[in-house]
């Protein structure tokens, strides 16, 4: 039998492992409970980083690192043969109050990073936000601009990852409310997808903040759990926020036509996907504090999504232990959409048997 791979969930780790198999010559068909990429991929911010590189360990940054290099080339190829444009821009972040800065600087240094601090932050970046914020931010700790990072429009790259993985070949069942796995001799043979049975040489779970769930009629647990994000979208003119800007824990996001994003809120609530009056006070007082222009200005659309949260941010890209065709690429957390391509590549070497790359060990498939 030729492979065919059967990926379960379509968000954007789904898709990418799509089109990344499916660019190998493999046949591949996309379950998807709902609608492709509506959940945590088009919920999220799009930056494509970590909050603060420096404070996270090798094993999320090797991810990270790789995704910042592949998306550029994904990006455009989404372009190019799609003709949607999912924005990929190197806006640039700044980050207000860093503790430790020296510390941030010389990781900048080691890791080939344009960091800067002080003076050396462009005043047209500096004037960007509030001054009394800027003044209250650098007497406790300094402010660091990080010029090379980048960003994405999740609602457009979605439905371009989704069109881009068709153009491949891929076929993806949507709306596939009751999706079930058939197990014999320690082998997936079948995928149950409503009335339809299809044969599968290989299953790769991508439910995101739900491969727990699908993997658990398979008596296989996962530590992946839900946790909810809470973003406000305000509306304002083009090109008055020129960068990324995080400040305690928070984030403001321009996009190119004068939306700017406020996230997000961390909260282990389960699978409510609720949002909540303290959350939107809570984001809206951090945008307008942060912004004085965006005083008084309401926003005009607050959402949630449900990361698939994991220990430390490290996912699992993996083949399970003894059921021998089954592999998970799931538990992205924080960082999805930045680490997707990266992660895409390395399951798709492992299910070919192919050198996936260093530190497979670290995305390991771990059990609670
Ligand atoms: C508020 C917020 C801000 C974020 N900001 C960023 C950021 O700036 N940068 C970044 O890199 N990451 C960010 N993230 C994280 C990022 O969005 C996630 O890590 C990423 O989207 C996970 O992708 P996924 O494909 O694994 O999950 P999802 O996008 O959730 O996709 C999983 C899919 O599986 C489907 N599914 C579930 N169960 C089944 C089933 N039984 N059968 C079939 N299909 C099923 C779901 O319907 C869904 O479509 C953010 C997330 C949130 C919520």
């Amino acid at each position: 039998m030729s492979p065919h791979a059967i990926i379960i969930g379509a968000g954007i780790v789904g898709l990418s492992t799509a089109c990344s198999l499916a660019r190998a010559g493999v046949r591949v068909s996309v379950l998807e409970r709902g609608s492709p990429g509506r959940e945590s991929s088009w919920a999220g911010a799009g930056i494509l980083s970590s909050l603060l590189p420096w404070d996270y360990p090798e094993a999320v940054q090797r991810l990270v690192e790789e995704g910042r290099r592949l998306w550029p080339i994904w990006a455009d190829d989404i372009w190019r043969h799609t003709g949607i444009d999912p924005e990929y821009r190197v806006s640039g972040m700044l980050a207000l109050g860093v503790p430790a800065a020296d510390r941030a600087l010389e990781w900048c240094r080691v890791q080939g990073w344009l960091g800067h601090s002080g003076q050396e932050i462009p005043p047209c970046i500096q004037s960007a936000v509030s001054p009394e914020v800027l003044a209250c931010d650098e007497r406790s700790a300094a402010h660091v601009w990080l010029p090379e990072v980048a960003q994405l429009r999740n609602p457009r790259l979605v439905r371009g990852m989704a069109s881009l993985a068709e153009t491949l070949g891929v076929r993806i069942h949507a709306e596939q409310a009751r999706i079930s796995l058939r197990l014999r001799n320690d082998r997936i043979t079948h995928v149950l997808a409503g009335q339809e049975e299809l044969a599968c040489t290989h299953v790769v779970i991508c439910a995101g903040a739900w491969s727990a769930e699908v993997l658990e009629e398979l008596g296989v647990s996962v530590p992946i759990k839900p946790i909810r994000g809470q973003i406000l979208l305000f509306r304002d003119a083009p090109g008055r926020l020129p960068c990324i800007v995080y400040r305690q824990g928070k984030y403001l996001v321009p996009r190119a036509d004068g939306h700017i994003l406020a996230g997000s809120t961390l909260e282990d609530v389960g699978f409510d996907k609720a949002t909540t009056g303290a959350a939107y006070a809570e984001l809206r007082r951090f945008a307008w504090e942060t912004l004085s222009w965006l005083r008084g200005i309401e926003p005009i659309r607050h959402w949630s999504g449900l990361r698939p949260g994991s220990g430390g941010n490290v996912p699992i890209i993996a083949r399970h232990p003894t059921i021998g065709n089954l592999y998970l690429n799931g538990g992205h957390y924080r960082y999805g959409v930045t680490m997707a391509p990266a992660s895409a590549d390395r399951l798709t070497h492992l299910l070919l048997e192919q050198e996936a790359g260093n530190g497979m060990s670290d995305y390991a498939w771990r059990s609670h």
